[in-house]
């Protein structure tokens, strides 16, 4: 017997999310944005339970070449661009498309020589003050690409950052982009997640779902079941030690919880070097043998505490539900003041995953 805990990767779930996406944007191609091992859900399972992915968005080289080893022949798109004159060369071999969003990407595209044409995503800047060119400079940095022999497409791309958000939407950074971009008839790519679901109109040609697929919601507003998705990852521990408290007595590193009666608690085999939140208060939620209870305590490096008081039947062996099918990873994130993306990626690599169709 080894450590009990396990991350379960959903395929069909997977799979569900993705048809539920196609169904949401019957217009436009999706990339299936696999950065970050797939939210923490494995290269190699999303590739398996998407075999038929119009094409995967990803942020480095290194993982864009695990793609293709792992047989994908759609496209794959680099987010952020290369880093290099070099990874561009990487790119020309082995078709990977980029998005170029600095005057430094430009300039290797422009000054390398390379063994076939890449398809370029110019990225825009029209208010997420992160990656992209000024939106308004759109119509010459086409041109410039244009005359550049090595770009075999352009595609127009724009990132939100408030359309998870209903109070601000994606008014203003749709209306700069559109004012930039109109009359230059190229393909568009603006929608993550929460913009293909909650703005149909930002669909375009190709969205980029992340965390829709993974079967968590965008929206603090709306839970993951309510949108249609389904969660793509379990990941549940064993209950391997019992404590009776006595009033009084405490619990853990820094002993802040303080029994006020009589409790039963079990110690569970997941801490925060499993990739749980450290900071999850006393009350975050948990299923224990699928019965609701919840977190006591500091969670430590390897182990957690749950109240059984209230569950007889349960103890040594018992199974704990941190996140997944039966307890929505959006409420344990909500818990612990952040997202779910944040839980997903944080899945370390000590926890043994397993695939379940
Ligand atoms: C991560 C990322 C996405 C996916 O976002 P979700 O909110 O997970 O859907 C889309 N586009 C870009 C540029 C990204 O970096």
């Amino acid at each position: 017997m080894t450590r009990p805990i396990r991350a379960v990767i959903h395929t069909d779930a997977l799979a569900a999310n993705y048809a539920h996406i196609k169904a949401c944007a019957p217009g436009s191609k999706v990339f299936a944005v696999v950065k970050a091992n797939a939210y923490g859900h494995g290269l190699a399972n999303m590739v398996t339970a998407l075999p038929h992915a119009d094409a995967f968005a990803i942020l480095e080289m290194p993982s864009a070449l695990s793609l293709r080893a792992l047989g994908v022949k759609q496209p794959i798109l680099l987010l952020e661009g290369v880093f290099s004159a070099a990874e561009l060369q990487l790119c020309a071999k082995h078709d990977f498309w980029l998005s170029v969003h600095d005057e430094c990407g430009m300039g290797w595209l422009e000054n390398t020589d390379l063994s076939s044409p890449v398809h370029v995503f110019l990225k825009l800047n029209t208010g997420m003050n992160r990656l992209g060119f000024p939106a308004e400079q759109a119509p010459l940095l086409v041109e410039r690409l244009k005359q550049c022999s090595h770009v075999a497409s352009i595609t127009l791309m724009a990132h939100f950052a408030t359309a998870d958000d209903p109070g601000q939407g994606v008014a203003a950074q749709r209306a700069r982009f559109d004012a930039a971009c109109h009359g230059l008839q190229l393909p568009v790519s603006l929608a993550n997640s929460a913009a293909l679901l909650a703005y149909p109109e930002t669909q375009q040609q190709w969205v980029r779902p992340g965390i829709a697929l993974y079967g968590s919601s965008p929206f603090s507003e709306k839970s993951a079941a309510e949108l249609g998705l389904q969660a793509a990852m379990t990941l549940s521990a064993e209950v391997i030690s019992v404590q009776e408290l006595k009033v009084g007595e405490t619990v853990g590193y820094g002993a802040g919880f303080v029994a006020v009666r009589p409790m039963r608690i079990g110690i569970v085999a997941c801490g925060y070097a499993d990739g749980y939140p450290r900071h999850a208060p006393t009350g975050t939620p948990v299923l224990v043998d699928g019965v609701r209870s919840c977190l006591i305590g500091r969670v430590s490096m390897d182990m957690l505490a749950v109240d059984l008081s209230d569950l007889p039947a349960s103890g040594l062996a018992s199974q704990v539900e941190l996140w997944g099918k039966n307890l929505p990873i959006d409420e344990v994130a909500l818990a612990a003041d952040t997202i779910g993306y944040e839980l997903m990626c944080a899945i370390a690599a000590r926890v043994p995953v397993f695939v379940e169709p």
